[in-house]
């Protein structure tokens, strides 16, 4: 029996390719700064997110994490979604470690936060108040269901951050989900940021891995910050190399994962004892919540997972299923008919 896990696009497995780009590339100490196949895709990162430079991290975590310490000192606020990333399940890193005061906002279950709502939130110069020194966005937004935010969105919020002297940060795990969804350029996502961070080892494929971007003077910084973090890594030029495999050839097939979450989406609505708002899967993710007269949690995760079909319970009654490379149309139909068998 396959098993058919769609618990995350990160529990994929890394290509042949990327095993041979692993076995095959020159190699330094990229902590003294001489790893050749770190420093090819730190360029090749920064020059698709348009941005000056990049610095590879171990984890979006670790990626979110400096990103923020970078633009702001100790008591600054970052105004940042109450559903984001960041705020829930980073582990406070923020708070803990750089002393970021986070000034929460309701995303709106379109991943946005309200622009006139953000305006309002920026404090004013008094002493009572933290200093505001941050927006943070997450683009997909991962727990409002994968859905994607525009350019005219992100213009929107570049301009206002402009205006009151802000920087401005996305959290971009999946930002090429996004531009793949929008069939826009990732750069007409990034252009109005100063920094953006996006994982390697999800929809991409690599083993681990994240990459920071943003300007040249501001990666100075974030490499002595990572250093200060435990994440400098002397032959990284092995998870670098995945890296690489995975910006030339991973992005493109991204649409075939939405397609097949569309598919599950689809069918998921058809199913009796299942509520999905289908407005909102618009990238690799399916949210779906369960009636009353379904069986219960315990029993459909019990059931399910007997017969090979993996996914997530996010709170009671509500789950999360991810579609990824390794997930074809097939799997989709297979985990429809164990759905629909082990929800009654
Ligand atoms: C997965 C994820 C991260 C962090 O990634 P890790 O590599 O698991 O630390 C950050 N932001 C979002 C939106 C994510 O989905």
């Amino acid at each position: 029996m396959k098993t058919i896990d769609l618990r995350s696009d990160t529990v994929t497995l890394p290509t042949e390719a990327m095993y041979e780009a692993m076995r095959t590339a020159p190699l330094g100490d990229d902590v003294l700064g001489d790893d050749p196949t770190v420093i090819k895709l730190e360029r090749l990162a920064a020059e698709r997110m348009g941005k000056e430079a990049a610095l590879l991290t171990p984890s979006g975590t670790m990626a979110n994490l400096i990103g923020v310490l970078t633009h702001c000192g100790r008591g600054d606020e970052v105004i940042l979604g109450d559903k984001s990333h960041t705020f829930v399940y980073e582990a406070g890193g923020i708070s803990a470690y750089g002393g970021v005061h986070p000034h929460t906002l309701p995303n709106q279950p379109d991943g946005t936060l309200g622009i006139e709502q953000v305006e309002a939130a920026i404090r004013p110069n008094d002493v009572h108040f933290p200093r505001t020194r941050l927006i943070c966005l997450e683009n997909t937004h991962n727990k409002c269901g994968g859905v994607v935010l525009n350019p005219a969105y992100l213009e929107a919020v570049g301009t206002l951050t402009r205006r009151y002297g802000l920087k401005f940060h996305i959290d971009g795990a999946r930002i090429f989900n996004a531009s793949v969804a929008l069939g826009v350029d990732v750069r007409q996502l990034t252009c109005w940021c100063d920094s953006v961070a996006f994982c390697l080892s999800k929809g991409l494929c690599c083993p681990l891995g994240s990459v920071l971007c943003g300007p040249a003077d501001y990666i100075v910084q974030a490499r002595r910050i990572r250093k200060g973090l435990g994440g400098g890594m002397r032959q990284a030029g092995i998870i670098a190399a995945a890296g690489i495999v995975a910006l030339e050839t991973m992005v493109d097939r991204l649409a075939e994962d939405h397609a097949n979450a569309a598919l599950l989406a689809r069918g998921l609505s058809e199913i009796d004892g299942i509520d999905i708002n289908l407005n909102t899967v618009k990238t690799n993710m399916v949210y779906f919540s369960c009636k009353p007269n379904a069986a219960s949690d315990e029993a459909l995760l019990e059931r399910t997972a007997a017969r090979g079909v993996l996914f997530l319970q996010i709170a009671p009654r509500r789950f999360r299923l991810v579609a990824h490379h390794g997930i074809d149309a097939d799997d989709i139909c297979q985990t429809l008919q164990i759905i629909a068998d082990s929800i009654a």
